[in-house]
């Protein structure tokens, strides 16, 4: 699982070398003392009712000038419209909003959410109306009370999972903080499980394991998806979760382990004079039982990470190179989501370090900021609908698909395929294919005009680049240059490639339907069966790839351009021009007699003439004459596409020159070459012929033949 790579993972407790500050958000202990509190009752109406001073507490720390009166107003509704229900453990029912808005509010959500996850249950389960939620809070509020209220509905509904799930992007997807509080909802859920049927905790843990924590994982709520992780764990798999307890608790050193690398890594950061907070964060159960598969053996480094917190971006990388500097680093782990930040938002530097007794330690850098987005994903964002503070990473987001910071991009791709997908099932199918994708990769774009990233699972290619980056648009694509190298669609991209996507001017053409074996990310696949839908003469066969040529016309002996040989004597023979090379004036060339006396001119750059000279041939001068026709074998290297050779020979016959030869290849990677000997009446239009075969859509390149290129 990618988190394992490269997100970093919230842990039960946390040993501080150094704090300053709130570095870790402890969800549980905080919940417990909201229950405590829970059935303290109403206050007197002036007053912040004392049940909620928890919740008060932690949004006071995230947002100092908060206006609380609103949260007061609405715990007293909800707490006198709950009242008399009871939790199946009995408890108040109330236990439960309060359990999840505390959640929200130690994540720093925004005033708003909080008194929406306050009434979150209200409309559904009491005789409060959302017209009456509305008159009293507003339409903001109503709106995501609503929300909650329709997803609330689809969890138990397997029967109609696809067309719910469809429901729910819609009831959501237009403010993601819906998402936030079905998600807290869901965690404290997920905590107070034990006392449902094991049958039914197994059910919503599944969901929980199949769409929920992927959710949390794209709109990068780490806090809450770990601790949802390590709640699924217990229920779907407890005797793995039993021995990787075990596991943990027989290795009591493991944070000595990594307390001993921090006081290292603290004194190297001191001694540089970077200010920085070097913290050891264990692992998850979740993740100490992926380490364990993974590596095998744990030793105790392997049960935590450290994690640094610095002031500013640049501080990441001073603390970066002084750590491998003064630390052996293991290069392979070393990963830059600062410069190439995750989709979910998440930013850090990640290395590991080797100390000197050889133990490894997996290293964290961050900032302050990068780590509340770490934490907390777009529940950090705020409230998407006032003027965002500079330091929320929605704003900074430059690749267009952060933008608006309630709809995050992967968000905003989900309602586009909702949209445009056929039908319930291919989106359906397509959603679990995606929610179930473990790793992701960062491609850098490079197409000059806009440089930023693309984010793609694990095994995309440049098909799934396409779409990811032009959508509809990326129909007409032609081809790819990947770390600078033509490329073909099919191929699969890796981590850091940096890709090129070459598209048609004009909508020459469609996607192939092969091009569906190598679209991964539902956005590709949707749009690719959409289009076949929508042309169903595309699907039939493609092109022949004969690997007979096409067209093969008789050599033609004529020698084209007058060619003049010096000669000693000035005898007369015949000089033709070399077929390897096809010189053409004004190109420099070089002459070799050969067998029957007469002479051979060949380009002076021709490989032909260092092997001549190597053989101890002399060289023959010899000079263009006054006629301008000549004779060149040119190759045109081109994606593969019905109607090519037609466009290409027509290009050719627009310049007035004729085909002396053509030689098809057959195609290799969807790439065929094209090899033209062609007369041209006037040379001088070599160049021009060359970039009209250029302009014709597939090809990208046009090239004068060589033999070291094959073509002789
Ligand atoms: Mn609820």
């Amino acid at each position: 699982m990618s988190a394992e790579a490269t997100n970093p993972e919230a842990a039960p407790t946390d040993v501080t070398v150094r704090r300053r500050g709130r570095a870790r958000i402890d969800l549980r202990r905080l919940g417990r003392a909201a229950l405590l509190n829970a059935t303290a009752g109403p206050a007197p109406r002036d007053r912040l009712p004392d049940a909620i001073s928890h919740v008060a507490e932690a949004h006071r720390a995230h947002h100092p000038e908060a206006d609380l009166t609103v949260l007061g107003r609405a715990y007293v509704l909800a707490e006198s419209s709950h009242r008399g229900q009871f939790r199946k453990s009995g408890e108040p029912y109330i236990t439960h909003p309060l359990a999840v808005t505390l959640i929200l509010a130690e994540l720093g959500a925004e005033t708003t959410t909080l008194t929406a996850s306050l009434l979150h249950d209200t409309v559904e389960d009491t005789e409060v109306t959302l017209d009456q939620v509305r008159r009293e809070f507003g339409d903001e509020v109503a709106y995501l009370v609503d929300g909650v209220t329709k997803v609330e509905k689809i969890d138990y509904g397997a029967a109609a999972e696809p067309e719910t799930f469809r429901k729910m992007l819609v009831a959501t997807g237009s403010d993601v903080r819906v998402m936030s509080i079905k998600l807290a909802d869901r965690l404290h859920n997920m905590r107070t499980l034990g006392v449902m049927r094991p049958e039914k905790q197994a059910r919503i843990a599944k969901v929980t394991r199949d769409v929920l924590i992927p959710l949390a994982e794209r709109l990068g709520v780490q806090a809450l998806k770990t601790e949802l992780e390590d709640l699924v764990f217990a229920i779907l798999h407890p005797e793995e979760c039993e021995t990787t307890r075990a596991l943990i608790a027989d290795n009591p050193g493991a944070d000595d382990a990594l307390g001993a690398v921090a006081e290292q890594v603290t004194a190297v950061l001191r001694e540089a004079g970077i200010g920085a907070e070097v913290l050891v964060r264990p692992r998850h159960f979740v993740s100490v039982h992926r380490a364990r598969l993974k590596r095998g053996e744990l030793r105790g480094c392997d049960f935590g990470r450290l994690l640094v917190l610095v002031a500013e971006d640049a501080d990441c990388y001073a603390v970066l190179g002084e750590l491998h500097t003064c630390f052996t680093p293991v290069i392979s782990e070393f990963k830059d989501f600062i410069a190439a930040p995750k989709f979910n938002l998440y930013q850090s530097l990640h290395t590991a370090i080797a100390a000197p007794d050889g133990a490894v330690a997996e290293v964290l850098i961050r900032t302050h900021r990068m780590h509340k987005v770490a934490e907390a994903g777009v529940v950090a964002l705020g409230n998407p609908h006032v003027g965002q503070e500079s330091d929320t990473a929605g704003s900074q987001a430059d690749d267009g698909e952060r933008v608006d910071p309630t709809r995050p991009g992967w968000l905003s791709r989900l309602l586009d395929w909702q949209q445009s997908a056929p039908d319930p099932d291919t989106f359906w199918t397509s959603l679990r294919a995606d929610l179930a994708e473990d790793d992701e990769i960062t491609v850098f774009r490079a197409d000059g005009s806009a440089p930023g990233t693309i984010s793609l699972p694990a095994g995309a290619s440049c098909v799934d680049a396409a779409y990811a980056q032009h959508g509809e648009a990326a129909h007409t694509c032609l081809g790819a240059r990947v770390n600078g190298r033509l490329a073909p669609l099919s191929t699969v991209l890796g981590d850091g490639d940096t890709v090129q996507l070459l598209l048609a001017q004009d909508a020459v053409s469609g996607p192939s339907p092969e091009w569906l074996d190598h679209a991964r990310t539902p956005a590709a696949r949707i749009a690719i069966t959409g289009w076949l839908r929508a042309h169903p003469e595309s699907a039939a066969p493609p092109a022949p790839t004969d690997p007979r040529p096409q067209v093969s016309v008789p050599a033609d002996r004529r020698s084209g351009a007058e060619l003049h040989a010096d000669l000693d004597g000035e005898q007369p023979a015949a000089v033709r021009p070399a077929g390897c090379c096809t010189p053409v004036p004004p190109d420099e060339i070089t002459g070799f007699r050969v067998r029957g006396g007469s002479v051979t001119v060949h380009r002076a750059r021709c490989s032909a003439v260092d092997a001549m000279r190597g053989l101890g041939r002399e060289p023959v001068t010899v000079r263009w004459g006054d006629t301008p026709q000549g004779r060149v074998t040119l190759v045109a290297e081109s994606f593969g596409r019905p109607g090519l050779l037609a466009d290409l020979t027509e290009a050719i016959a627009t310049f007035g020159a004729a085909v002396v030869s053509a030689n098809v290849e057959p195609p290799s990677e969807q790439r065929v070459r094209h090899t033209y000997t062609l007369h041209l009446p006037d040379v001088t239009g070599l160049a021009a012929l060359m970039r009209a075969m250029r302009d014709v859509p597939g090809v990208y390149d046009v090239s004068r033949a060589h033999p070291s290129r094959g073509v002789s």
